[in-house]
């Protein structure tokens, strides 16, 4: 009777220890509504500047993301709960004003461990590439980089490649990735927004410009770094640059 009873407590013991256990390619437990709202106020500074009403919306829509999206490891990542509430963060903040929007144009999202070179080979020589938008057999894929994708959110810098890697898909959805997303700037703006673009690119690449030099390599560089500036650093934008600011004030519809 005791040895039965031995038997059947080390057998519910190790079906104790083989739940804790699981296999590292599974999606983490999923985190219950008022943790989600703890995680995104303490990290997602776009989320805590929102009212009650405009926070329920986000997380019903970072929902909708996760629920539609796939976000996978690559080589040995774990993705955390934490990792896909900031990707969904970066997808959902420059649509945020646009109610009704979801990204049609995308499956998966891989998490690299570190940066990547542009054949997403990440142990190649050189590995500079953070986030990148797939093309050809990586259509419908984004690449970011795990690392990279964190500091976004806990650095509080000007950076935020999540946010960078989206804007590129806005921008890509009218077939062509060239820092001028017809979806969404309005008509009358075009023309004004390319004028000034070029001129604050010219002034990047003659070394008279506050902005970060990488927004000087071509059209769709420059919008994608400028809307991290909007969403992470506006005041610096509003008033250092009031014309590219007032401008993407309205093609993020704010
Ligand atoms: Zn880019």
């Amino acid at each position: 009777m005791r040895i039965l009873l031995i038997i059947l407590i080390l057998l519910l013991i190790l079906r104790l220890f083989r739940k804790k256990k699981s296999p590292p390619d599974l999606q983490p437990a999923a985190m219950a509504p008022d943790e989600v709202h703890a995680a995104l106020e303490t990290h997602v500074s776009f989320y805590k500047r929102l009212d009650a009403a405009g926070q329920e919306r986000f997380r019903s829509r970072v929902k909708h993301f996760l629920d539609t999206t796939r976000i996978s490891p690559v080589d040995g990542v774990a993705v955390t709960e934490l990792d896909r509430l900031y990707v969904a963060s970066s997808a959902i903040i420059p649509i945020f004003h646009f109610d009704d929007w979801a990204y049609n144009n995308l499956d998966e999202v891989l998490l690299y461990p570190g940066t990547f070179s542009k054949d997403f080979d990440h142990e190649a020589e050189e590995r500079n590439v953070l986030g990148m938008v797939g093309d050809g057999a990586m259509h419908r894929m984004m690449i970011l980089s795990q690392p990279s994708l964190r500091a976004g959110f806990e650095q509080r810098g000007a950076g935020n490649t999540g946010i960078h890697e989206f804007v590129h898909l806005l921008d890509k959805a009218d077939g062509a990735t060239d820092g001028v997303p017809e979806y969404m700037i309005p008509k009358a703006l075009v023309a004004p927004w390319i004028s000034q673009m070029h001129r604050a690119i010219r002034a990047i690449r003659e070394g008279a410009s506050d902005l970060n030099p990488y927004a000087g390599t071509n059209e769709a560089e420059f919008f994608a770094v400028l809307s991290e500036y909007f969403f992470q650093k506006p005041q610096f934008l509003k008033e250092h640059h009031p014309e590219l600011y007032t401008i993407l004030d309205q093609v993020y519809r704010r």
